[in-house]
């Protein structure tokens, strides 16, 4: 679950992270009272996304008095961003940050994130912040610094100052560097963060650390036991069928194709979108209806696989172990019934009451397409996909 930047230097100052001093704001008039209230001669007005690359997009805006702050307030509001990390649709602005305006010396890169290779939490920097570190990491991997933190003895001084000396920080900017970085870390492991990203940490005009930019993404097989962060949640930056599909506890990904998918298990999903591939198709979605599905969750799988006007055609590969196949051919022929399927369906199933099921399925006199095997099911989905 990401926060937006608003919360998640609410989060950071209460760990005692330097953030510049910001009011958040839901229209141009509170905008300008905020800078007001602020104080200063300079803000910056942030767009509020649950997305990077803001800057170059135009959500980062310099205001110099208040009814510039205005303008930039209102020019953002009830508008939709696009940044290289939206996707082409964007993602509302339903708020922005006002901030007091800090003077750059220098911008760098810091965050903290699982390295699943090695099983440690990774804590990673580089001198060259503020742009896009993905390009650093593809251009000058050199200058993208690393150090992984043992479990059991936790994070140590002496990375804290090997970072800090690469990073080229002098004494006093060494130790406010060690402080964040064990700040962040004990955040990281208290909320059950995924991801906490600053950049750029700032070294100000003054030659202080400051977290200019963070953005912090919660685990959200964590929810559970984070009721804090789960409050931070913002429905209305999430993508809509995603959004319907973990009200349902679907596990649902849109992707560009025109072949739906609902498949049983994250594995076969993972195996029957290659197949799919392999055989010249795209899938539209990944979707994992899990092992308990029940007829009710396979209707709303099937409500959301069809609320994407890109399918062409539906597969749905089902291999019963725990889940019976007799459900499953209930859902299909129930979902049929009341959500009106248009495009052609290739069903394949196996397993606990697979006979049963394909029975009822003939019985129904639905216009299914039954296969035998995944290729099978692949080609006749493809074929059906691209037929017209
Ligand atoms: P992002 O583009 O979504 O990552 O948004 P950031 O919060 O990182 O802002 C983008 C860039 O705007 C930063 O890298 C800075 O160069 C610039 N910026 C943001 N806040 C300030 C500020 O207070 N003063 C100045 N001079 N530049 C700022
Ligand atoms: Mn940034």
């Amino acid at each position: 679950m990401n926060l937006h930047e608003y919360q998640a230097k609410q989060v950071l100052a209460s760990y005692g992270v330097p953030v510049p001093k910001g009011i958040v704001a839901n229209s141009g008039a509170e905008a300008e009272a905020a800078a007001q209230s602020l104080g200063g001669s300079v803000w910056v007005v942030k767009a509020q996304v649950h997305a990077g690359g803001r800057g170059k997009a135009g959500g980062v805006k310099l205001a110099r008095d208040g009814a510039a702050v205005r303008a930039a307030a209102e020019g953002m509001l009830g508008q939709r961003l696009v940044t290289k990390q939206t996707g082409a649709g964007g993602l509302p602005i339903e708020k922005v940050y006002v901030e007091t305006g800090s003077a750059i010396a220098r911008e760098i890169y810091l965050s903290l994130t699982l390295n699943r290779e090695r099983g440690r939490i990774a804590v990673v920097a580089s001198t060259e912040g503020g742009m896009d570190i993905e390009t650093v990491a593809e251009e000058t991997p050199e200058k993208i610094l690393s150090v992984l933190v043992h479990p059991a003895t936790g994070l140590q001084s002496y990375q804290c100052r090997q970072l800090g000396f690469a990073l080229g920080l002098n004494d006093a900017q060494r130790k406010q560097f060690e402080s964040i970085v064990r700040a962040l870390y004990q955040l990281y492991m208290d909320k059950d963060a995924s991801l906490i990203e600053i950049n750029p940490l700032i070294v100000t005009g003054e030659g202080n650390l400051v977290a200019l930019d963070c953005k912090l993404d919660i685990e959200a097989n964590a929810m559970f036991r984070q009721k804090d962060m789960a409050a931070y949640r913002d429905r209305g930056q999430e993508d809509p069928a995603e959004l319907r599909a973990s009200d349902n506890d679907l596990n649902y990904v849109s992707l560009d194709g025109n072949i739906a998918c609902m498949v049983n298990g994250a594995g076969l999903a993972m195996a029957t979108m290659d197949v799919i591939k392999l055989h010249g198709g795209q899938p539209a979605n990944f979707l994992d209806v899990g092992g308990g599905v029940t007829v009710e969750r396979g209707i709303a799988a099937f409500d959301l696989i069809l609320s994407n006007p890109s399918v062409k055609a539906i597969l749905v590969n089902v291999f019963g172990g725990i889940v019976r196949c007799d459900t499953v051919a209930q859902a299909v022929i129930t979902a049929f019934q009341k959500v009106g399927v248009k495009v052609p369906v290739v069903v394949r199933l196996e397993g606990t009451n697979a006979e049963q099921a394909r029975k009822m399925l003939k019985d129904s006199g639905l216009a299914l397409i039954p296969a035998e095997g995944l290729t099978d099911a692949a080609k006749k989905v493809v074929a059906a996909a691209s037929a017209k």
